[in-house]
């Protein structure tokens, strides 16, 4: 008789004859969703500052893997939110201002883009316009972050099924007088001014909702739970396609009250981003297929905590600058693949493990 190791050995060896070329054909995976949620200006001071206004806990305390990226862009040792964005986006550094193109103004294809080639489904949800850098770098290439009647056109390239934000103002009162709300008619996409009307109406599955003709207003000046509610209804909306989807949130104001010297303005925003994490690993829990990944592009304001008081939930914080800072900032995953996400790297590779979980193959044509 064969002894076990032997006869492991023997089917090992011979085996792949058998088999023929490929002994070890990859194993079919099954598609998966990448939510990918960025806190605009979110460094590990704005988060402690949140835990600690928030009774000392965090629903990113319900991640176990965590990682630190570095955030310099081609130019600059600090990032804007551009070249930020366009790093998670495209998986390369790019000069500050630019969207979605490379240092030397060549336009590169997005995670979103790719996505959508793949027939995934796709969505960005921004506070800020739906035009602003950190959303813009995922679906449109331009070589200025403010060139916002030109980035709003690149949304009719129809990569994008599910957009919601603010920044109506430059679909239909644009200085060239053309209405781009008609277009996205045409384009096939429903339309709406609110969140709660597309709820109750939409019955495709591209749509776009401008909520606002400029920004969302802060989360204490009425926007209340709209980025929660943004995610459910986006997320209630791709998943129904069995390929998968990418979808982007951003907190996009937690830049804001950083760039305002607001400690405030800073703890409400990150509050409100956490309780839509908590939202979004509820879904990726149930759903069971779900990569969720939270990160930062940068950190702002230099924000430090000098003081304050767990009992009473009071922060006491100060700013080296109005600007954004060079320091790392972290990086949260849940779900298939997240243990990729561990370590410290450059920022450009939440690009390439994004590509990885996907199985997605850049050499092949889609
Ligand atoms: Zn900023």
């Amino acid at each position: 008789m064969l002894k076990k190791p032997f006869a492991f050995f023997l089917i090992a060896v011979i085996c792949p004859f058998f088999w023929g070329k490929n002994p070890s054909p990859t194993p079919t995976k099954e598609p998966i969703n990448i939510i990918l949620m960025i806190g605009d200006g979110m460094g590990l001071s704005q988060i402690t500052a949140g835990m600690i206004a928030n009774h000392n806990e965090l629903n990113l305390e319900r991640f176990r893997h965590i990682g630190l990226i570095k955030t310099f862009s081609s130019n600059d040792l600090i990032t804007d939110s551009a070249a930020g964005a366009t790093a998670f986006a495209c998986g390369k550094k790019t000069h500050n201002a630019y969207v979605g193109l490379d240092a030397y103004k060549r336009p590169m294809t997005t995670i979103l883009e790719l996505a959508h080639e793949r027939e995934l489904s796709t969505g960005l949800i921004a506070t800020s316009y739906i035009q602003h850098a950190t959303p813009a770098s995922f679906f449109a290439h331009q070589p200025n972050r403010y060139m916002y009647e030109e980035i709003t056109e690149d949304i009719l390239a129809g990569t994008v099924d599910i957009a919601i934000g603010g920044g109506r103002k430059f679909f239909d009162q644009r200085e060239d007088g053309r209405n781009l709300i008609d277009s996205l008619a045409a384009h096939g996409y429903e339309v709406f001014n609110g969140l709660s009307k597309a709820k109750k109406q939409a019955e495709s599955s591209r749509v776009v909702v401008l909520a606002k003709k400029e920004h969302l207003p802060q989360v204490t000046e009425g926007r209340g739970r709209f980025l929660a509610k943004a995610a459910d209804f986006a997320t209630g909306k791709l998943k129904q396609n069995n390929k998968g989807f990418f979808l982007m949130i951003e907190g996009s104001q937690i830049d804001f009250g950083g760039h305002s010297n607001n400690k405030d303005y800073i703890v409400n925003e990150v509050k409100d981003f956490d309780y839509t994490i908590g939202k979004v690993l509820d879904f990726a829990e149930a759903d069971g297929n779900t990569l969720v990944i939270v990160t930062a592009d940068h950190e702002t304001g230099g924000f430090a905590i000098e003081g304050g008081d767990i009992d009473t939930g009071e922060v006491y914080g100060d700013f080296t600058s109005g600007k954004h800072t060079a320091t790392m900032v972290p990086v949260f995953a849940y779900g298939p693949g997240a243990e990729e996400f561990t370590g410290i790297y450059e920022n450009t590779e939440i690009f390439t493990k994004m590509i990885n979980a996907f199985g997605f193959d850049l050499n092949e044509a889609p």
